[in-house]
C-alpha cells in the first residue's frame, strides 16, 4: 500500500488503548449554531434529537477534510490516489471490525444505513428461513423480512419476559429449519436496553441465529459481537457521529457468501463472460464486495471508521458514565412536572441510553415540540418514531395518523396520542 500524504491521517486498524478518557462532551459540529426565536432574538441551538441523527464529531470532520483532496476510485484505479483510497477503504473496514469485536471469519459490509443493512440480511436469508421479531422494534427491524415467514412477538413488560416469550416461540416452531431472531440493543423510543446476550443465548439454544439492531446502542455503548454472541450487527454512521450515507452490516460470512448479490454490477463480480448459448456467466466475489456493487462510498466508510476510533479513544466507560448522569438529570427534571408521563416498557428503573420519550397531559405533543423549538431553540422529535406498534402499546390507544410529523391536533382536553422524544449523546 502506498504511504499516505502527510495531510492524510494514518488509517487506523484497531482501537487505540492509551488514549485519555473523555471527561466532558466530545467536540461536535453545530455546537454554536444560533437559531431565531418567535419571541425575538436568537439562542444557541440545543440539539436533543441525537436518536434521529447525531451531529458529527469534529474529529470525524477533520479526518474527512484532511483526506478529501486525495480521494479517488476504490478498487478501480492504478493511480496513486486510487491505491490510497482503496487502502483507506479496506483499513476502514478493519477498524470497524475491531470496533465491533468481530470474529476472524466475519465480514463487514458497508451499506447505506441500518435500514439498508437489515434489508441486505433479509435478502440473503436461506430458503425457508423463519424470522422472529418483537412488535416493539423500529420499522427498519420490523419490516424488511417480506419473503420470509415472520412471527411478531408481543411487547414484553420486563427483560425476563422478553427472553421467555422468545423461548416459547422458538420452542413451538416446526419444522426445525433455519431461523433468524432480530433484536434491538436499545429502543429508539424509550432508550431502554434490551437483554441482548440472554436473547442471543435463547436463540442459539433453539438453533436460530441473531441479528442485533445496534442503531441506538452503538453510539452509546460498546458493542462486542463475540461477547454478546450475536451473529450479525447493523448500525448507521449518521447516528454514530459521522455524516449521512453509510451503514454497516457485520457478522457471519456464510449466508452472505452463499446468497445472490444484494446489488448486481461491477465490483461484486470477479469474472463475467459470454456463454456459447448467448447468455452471461458471472463469478461473484465471496468477500464483502459481493454485496457492495458500484463505486464504494470511501469517504463515508472512512468517516465511520474515524468515529469508531474517536469513541474508542474517548473510552466507553467515561461516555456511559456521563450519559447516565445526564439521563438522571433529565428524569429528575421531568419528575418535577406532574403532567409529564415518561414512556417505559420495562419500568422506571430500567437502564437506558440517552433516549427518552414522554407525553404531557393536556398537550398535543406536536404543539409542545414545536413550542420547544420556536420559543426555546430546543430541537426534539415528536410523533411515533417509526415504531408505531410500540408507541401504540406505550400510549395505550390507537395513534392519530399520520404519526411521525404533523400529527393532527387533539381536541381541547384530549390526551395527545403521539409523544415527544429527547435524545443526546457524546457531544452533549
Ligand atoms: N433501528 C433503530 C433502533 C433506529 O432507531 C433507526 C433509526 O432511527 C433505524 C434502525 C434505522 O436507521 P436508518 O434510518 O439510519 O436506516
Amino acid at each position: 500500500a502506498p504511504a499516505a500524504p502527510a495531510a492524510v491521517p494514518a488509517p487506523t486498524t484497531g482501537p487505540a488503548s492509551a488514549a485519555p478518557a473523555a471527561d466532558g462532551p466530545l467536540p461536535v459540529l453545530g455546537r454554536d449554531v444560533t437559531v431565531p426565536l418567535v419571541t425575538g432574538g436568537h439562542v444557541t441551538y440545543a440539539a436533543l434529537d441525537y436518536a434521529a441523527s447525531a451531529p458529527a464529531l469534529q474529529r470525524v470532520w477533520d479526518d474527512v477534510a484532511a483526506y478529501a483532496p486525495y480521494y479517488g476510485s476504490v478498487h478501480r484505479g492504478a493511480g496513486y490516489l486510487s491505491q490510497l483510497s482503496t487502502d483507506l477503504f479496506e483499513s476502514s473496514r478493519a477498524t470497524v471490525a475491531a470496533f465491533l469485536g468481530c470474529r476472524p471469519d466475519d465480514q463487514v459490509v458497508f451499506t447505506r444505513s441500518t435500514t439498508d443493512s437489515l434489508n441486505l440480511l433479509a435478502h440473503v436469508l436461506p430458503e425457508g428461513c423463519e424470522v422472529f421479531v418483537f412488535e416493539t422494534e423500529h420499522h427498519a427491524s420490523l419490516l424488511p423480512w417480506r419473503g420470509a415467514r415472520v412471527t411478531y412477538l408481543d411487547a414484553p413488560r420486563t427483560p425476563g419476559q422478553a427472553v421467555r416469550t422468545l423461548e416459547r416461540a422458538l420452542a413451538d416452531r416446526e419444522p426445525y429449519g433455519p431461523a433468524l431472531v432480530c433484536v434491538t440493543g436499545a429502543s429508539n423510543v424509550t432508550g431502554e436496553l434490551w437483554p441482548v446476550r440472554e436473547l442471543a443465548a435463547a436463540a442459539h439454544a433453539h438453533g436460530a441465529r441473531v441479528v442485533l439492531d445496534a442503531a441506538q446502542l452503538a453510539p452509546h455503548h460498546p458493542v462486542d459481537v463475540g461477547d454478546l454472541d450475536v451473529d450479525w450487527v447493523a448500525f448507521s454512521g449518521h447516528k454514530l457521529y459521522a455524516p449521512f450515507g453509510t451503514g454497516v452490516l457485520a457478522g457471519r460470512a456464510d449466508w452472505l457468501r452463499e446468497a445472490e448479490p444484494y446489488l448486481a454490477g461491477g465490483g461484486a463480480s470477479r469474472r463475467v463472460a459470454r456463454r456459447a448459448d448467448g447468455g452471461v456467466d458471472v463469478d461473484w466475489h465471496t468477500t464483502a464486495a459481493r454485496h457492495e456493487a458500484g463505486s464504494p462510498n470511501v469517504i463515508g466508510a472512512y468517516a465511520i471508521a474515524s468515529a469508531c476510533t474517536a469513541l474508542t479513544e474517548a473510552g466507553f466507560d467515561a461516555l456511559v458514565a456521563r450519559e447516565r448522569e445526564l439521563i438522571t438529570r433529565v428524569r429528575e427534571g421531568l419528575a418535577d412536572v406532574p403532567e409529564v408521563r415518561v414512556l417505559s416498557l420495562f419500568g422506571d428503573d430500567a437502564p437506558r441510553v440517552g433516549v427518552l420519550s414522554f407525553v404531557v397531559e393536556g398537550w398535543n405533543s406536536s404543539h409542545f415540540a414545536a413550542a420547544l423549538s420556536a420559543e426555546y431553540g430546543i430541537g426534539v422529535r415528536d410523533g411515533l418514531f417509526c415504531a408505531h406498534p410500540l408507541v401504540r402499546t406505550l400510549l395505550g390507544g390507537a395513534p392519530q395518523e399520520p404519526g411521525a410529523c404533523g400529527a393532527p391536533e387533539a381536541g381541547p382536553g384530549e390526551r395527545s396520542l403521539n409523544a415527544i422524544r429527547v435524545s443526546f449523546g457524546a457531544g452533549t
